[in-house]
């Protein structure tokens, strides 16, 4: 229960297995473990499926009359569209190599959450609907009836997976558990059955641009807030360009950069980075969001919010994209968006104005990620980087999913650490890049009426970064997802309390000697520039 989440009485986590039979559907909606249904004007706002007023702790769910016809009318569509959902519901041995991989299941030791038994609550349902040995076998071949009961289960546990695919990395037939929680929110939605912190913020990326909701005018302020707080901290005037048609980039960051804090000191970063480098590039206030909610509720919507990127990059005539550090954003383009909205062939292929360095691997997106930009630059000795300024700070990284396993963006990141700081530290080996835990708060989750399963679902991650804490006295923990950067550190405050969260462009923007600014007494986040504890790398 939330009032369970509190220093003086914390969460204990029972692995011991129920005696009740998997099979049976008893779901206990337990404040703090799920997230709050979609509010009708949101579902409504983007032409969703049965709006309507609900709650999971009612009895009545108030489904349409044909719910049951809608969902296997669903599984049978899909069955025909991906071909990815029939293998994998087929092909699984229940080898269990997956089953201790999900940070849910270790920090909450509930056995539903293990990957193998989250696909067997929709796999039940197909065997007993599509396939031969479940119709005629039921129960004995592992199939079951699709009840008002499962469909609760489904709503529980298909909402207390983050989609990070870390599960997937350890299945000898690499079976991708995400796929199948993608797959049973895309069914639950026929129904109306949707979370408000996917819906809401996908409708505001609509109605304003972004998901927070904020209007062109209130992002221009913001832009003029940070212009003059560089002003204050370097005695630099930087020049954002909003909108300029003809800019040779367009660039697209989270708008949580702009707005959230600790995100706001990457934000600057980014903008002393630009303005060093006289980068030819504009903002837009269509396109000024990243994050694709989308992508936690159909593939539908996610393809409806990349194309804002892309049609704005059209509008403004730029010749390619840069992307900052944002999650979700890089595994919509990296894995979803050539088939969703591409190639991008009105784009040019991106070429760094500063190195000349082609950047063939965008050739087909022509979006690139502003660490493979940054790290091109320090590469080619472009940048004055004075590490010293981030003294204060013993630093680990920790492998955004959708950055690691999606994209596969592993050594640029930690490459400028190296570069911009001088106390790096590695957490262990089996909870970073490709096998790196997940925040436990991706993929919708991450409200605050979900705090208990986001704080048990985060335990792993945290308890890495107690070890090089207690080992290397580290203070800062950084990453490149905006998600990360709002539910780290409330994460960390409970299990690893000491330790702070950052951006990797903001120390970038502390390390990044500026022609013309004044001495530095500050770093970006006005705190001193105490100095004199960082150390080797290792
Ligand atoms: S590791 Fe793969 S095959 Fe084994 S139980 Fe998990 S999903 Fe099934
Ligand atoms: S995708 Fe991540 S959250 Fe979902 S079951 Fe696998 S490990 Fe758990």
């Amino acid at each position: 229960m939330v009032e369970e989440v509190s220093k003086e009485k914390p969460l204990t986590i029972d692995y011991t297995p129920p005696l009740k039979n998997w099979m049976e559907p008893a779901v206990e909606f337990r404040k703090g473990t799920y997230g709050y249904p979609a509010a009708p004007k949101h579902e409504k706002y983007l032409g969703l499926p049965n709006p309507g007023v609900w709650q999971p702790t009612d009895k009545d769910w108030k489904l349409p009359e044909n719910w049951k016809e809608t969902i296997l009318r669903g599984i049978k569509d899909r069955l025909g569209r991906y071909r990815s959902f029939r293998l994998f519901l087929d092909i699984c041995v229940r080898c269990g190599a997956c089953a201790d991989k999900c940070h849910f299941f270790i920090g909450s030791g509930d056995p539903k959450n293990m990957p193998v038994l989250r696909t067997e609550l929709l796999r039940s349902i197909y065997r007993r609907y599509f396939t031969f040995s479940g119709r005629v076998f039921g129960k004995l071949a592992g199939a079951r009836d699709l009840t008002e009961e499962v469909l609760k289960e489904w709503f529980y546990y298909f909402y207390q997976c983050t989609e990070c695919r870390r599960c997937s990395v350890f299945c000898p037939y690499g079976i991708d558990t995400c796929e199948m929680t993608m797959m049973a929110r895309e069914l639950l939605n026929l129904l109306g059955l949707n979370i408000n912190w996917i819906v809401e913020p996908a409708s505001n990326s609509y109605r304003t641009g972004n998901h927070l909701g904020i209007p062109p005018h209130a992002f221009k302020s913001t832009v003029d807030f940070a212009v003059d707080e560089i002003q204050e901290l370097t005695g630099v005037t930087v020049k954002v360009p909003i909108n300029r048609k003809g800019a040779e980039i367009l660039f697209i960051a989270p708008s949580a950069d702009y707005f959230a804090s600790p995100h706001w000191y990457t934000f600057l970063g980014y903008l002393l980075l630009f303005h060093e480098i006289g980068l030819d590039y504009t903002w837009s206030t269509y396109a000024s969001e990243g994050g694709n909610f989308g992508l936690f509720h159909s593939a539908d919507l996610a393809k409806r919010l990349n194309a804002k990127i892309y049609s704005e990059a059209k509008r403004l005539g730029v010749k390619w994209i840069l992307g900052g550090e944002c999650g979700h954003m890089w595994r919509v383009i990296h894995q979803y968006m050539d088939t969703f909205n591409g190639p991008a062939d009105f784009l040019e292929e991106p070429i760094s104005p500063v190195t000349g360095t082609h950047f063939e691997n965008a050739n087909s997106t022509k979006m690139v990620h502003l660490c493979e930009f940054t790290a091109d630059l320090i590469k080619n000795n472009k940048l004055e980087l004075d590490p010293s300024r981030n003294n204060k700070w013993k630093v680990t990284y920790h492998d955004s999913c959708n950055i690691s396993r999606g994209v596969g963006l592993l050594e640029e990141p930690r490459y400028i650490l190296r570069n911009v700081c001088s106390g790096f530290y590695e957490m262990p080996e089996n909870t970073i890049r490709e096998r790196t835990f997940c925040c436990g708060s991706g993929a919708g989750l991450g409200s605050d009426e979900n705090m208990e399963m986001r704080l048990r679902g985060g335990f792993p991650r945290a308890n890495a970064v107690k070890y090089v804490k207690e080992q290397y006295g580290v203070n800062l923990l950084t990453c490149i997802c905006a998600i990360d950067r709002a539910t780290l550190p409330p994460l960390l405050e409970y299990w690893v309390p000491g330790v702070d969260v950052a951006g990797v462009h903001e120390l970038v923007g502390n390390a990044l000697v500026v022609r013309g600014e004044k001495e530095r007494t500050t770093n970006l986040r006005g705190e001193p520039l105490t100095g004199g504890d960082g150390e080797d790398h290792v």
